[in-house]
């Protein structure tokens, strides 16, 4: 932010954060507080990533506002794909001058879908009776029997704390050559011997059984 303020950089206007963020963790509220008074001091303005926000919301247990607005949040992008909707998300101003015209910023972007309605309708589906932080909580605790079972695999190593939907860890290459060969998709692309799983709505308890099972089977082998 203070690097270089000449015209040949560029000029800073936003802080963006993830929530949940890209390893897994949380932020606190009192961590958003410190970092919404840091943006207001170098005048940036606060967006939050939030692809992931209601597995944040259903993991903290706290109203939504605690983790935005109230927490100095003035963009929120609120995803509705990754607990259970076919696709979108909600982008919330909270002060309704900075969406001046984000309607038209929105299809010079591309990104005005015609028959916007079904895009929307689902996110009454998920909104009106508590099924997005019921899917997020699920998946939330799908993570934690996940993590807590991955511990026990000789050579698996928790690498972040599991705080929502994802678990990160560091695998011996065998273990991970292994288990790709036995037919389970999953990321390695944090680096050499590093593993990402991420659990969601619709895991089932009997597929992080079998990935276990496995993963013990091929340790057993060595
Ligand atoms: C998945 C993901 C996105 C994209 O989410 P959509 O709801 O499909 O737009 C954006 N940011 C992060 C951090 C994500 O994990």
């Amino acid at each position: 932010m203070t690097r270089r303020s000449d015209i040949h950089f560029p000029k800073p206007r936003v802080l963006s954060i993830t929530q949940a963020t890209e390893l897994g963790t949380l932020y606190t509220p009192g961590e958003l507080q410190a970092l919404g008074e840091l943006a207001r001091r170098f005048d940036l303005r606060v967006h939050m990533d939030g692809a992931r926000y209601a597995n944040a919301v259903a993991a903290l247990d706290i109203p939504p506002a605690e983790l935005s607005w109230k927490a100095g949040v003035d963009v929120l992008t609120f995803g509705g794909t990754k607990n259970g909707m076919a696709v979108g998300e909600a982008v919330i101003f909270f002060d309704r001058a900075q969406a001046d015209e984000f309607d038209y910023r929105c299809k010079q972007a591309g990104q005005l879908a015609s028959k916007m309605r079904f895009l929307s309708a689902p996110w009454i589906g998920l909104l009106e009776n508590g099924a997005l932080l019921r899917h997020a909580a699920h998946a939330n605790r799908c993570a934690q029997i996940l993590a807590e079972g991955l511990a026990q695999v000789p050579g698996v190593r928790l690498m972040h704390p599991r705080q929502a939907n994802a678990v990160f860890v560091e695998m011996d290459p065998a273990l991970i050559a292994g288990l790709k060969q036995t037919g389970w998709h999953f990321y390695t692309f944090i680096g050499s011997g590093h593993a990402r799983f991420m659990c969601s709505w619709a895991t089932l308890e009997a597929d992080i059984q079998a990935v276990l099972s496995d993963l013990h089977a091929l340790a057993e082998r060595g």
